[in-house]
């Protein structure tokens, strides 16, 4: 594939950004990549690595964490809660100058590293949630940082009102999507006049489903990898860094 960019193209985007009333912009997990964040799911490696001896897919259900809280907030120390060392990169931080002149209405991103909040982008969903954590009884919430202070200090987080274990708002893969939920993002989808893609989404159906949605008139790709709607989408665009570049120079 040509990494060559087309200037036309380039112009293209600036002009419908121009235009667009109402932008929604898709940061897939593959955009925390860049500032070092390692994959989520998978915070000490490999798929097929097993974490002191625990697959990676058994520590994260529900089930694993009622029964064995210690071991599980011990594997989410090093990246879920350990946070404050992964600073927002130069497309966090387009995003955030380009709502600033209005240019962008909302932000959906796959990651849980709340870097988007670091970027002070307004108007984001986290699709798959952040380490901030709630009581499983009385569901009182509970920040990151509580949260990361008791992890650091090896010690299980629970309620201080109640005593009972706190679970983590990273959504699981076992947990589904609510419909209300699902409904929200389908309207948001919908409503857009122009849907801007960074990075490859996940393969899980229910975001498949939303980008199927968009009249694909309306979407943009920019992602140095193939994702599954580049021929639908209106313009392709296989390079992050100089498309960054470029509405840099353009907006701010
Ligand atoms: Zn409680």
């Amino acid at each position: 594939m040509s990494l060559k960019i087309k200037y036309e193209d380039l112009e293209n985007l600036k002009i419908l950004i121009q235009k667009s009333k109402n932008t929604l912009v898709f940061l897939s997990e593959e955009i925390s990549h860049i500032s070092g964040v390692p994959n989520y799911k998978m915070p000490h490696g490999l798929v097929d690595s097993p974490w002191q001896g625990i697959d990676n897919s058994r520590l994260l259900s529900f089930d694993f964490l009622l029964v064995h809280p210690q071991i599980f907030y011990s594997w989410s120390k090093e990246v879920w809660y350990d946070l404050d060392k992964y600073k927002e990169n130069q497309v966090h931080k387009l995003i955030a100058e380009l709502q600033k002149e209005s240019l962008i209405t909302k932000v959906y991103t796959e990651s849980i590293d709340m870097l988007c909040q670091k970027a002070i982008i307004q108007d984001v969903v986290e699709i798959n949630g952040n380490p901030s954590a709630f009581c499983l009884k009385c569901g009182k919430y509970f920040s990151y940082d509580k949260v990361s202070k008791f992890v650091h200090q090896n010690e299980v987080p629970y309620c201080d009102m109640c005593g009972t274990l706190l679970k983590s708002q990273v959504r699981l893969d076992e947990q589904v999507i609510s419909k209300q939920e699902l409904l929200k993002w389908k309207s948001d989808f919908i409503r857009c006049n122009l849907c801007i893609l960074f990075g490859t989404p996940s393969s899980r159906d229910e975001i498949i489903s939303l980008f199927n949605l968009l009249d694909f008139e309306k979407l943009i790709v920019i992602s140095d990898k193939a994702t599954p709607f580049d021929s639908k989408s209106y313009l392709k665009f296989n390079n992050i860094d100089k498309v960054v570049s470029f509405l840099e120079d353009s907006f701010i």
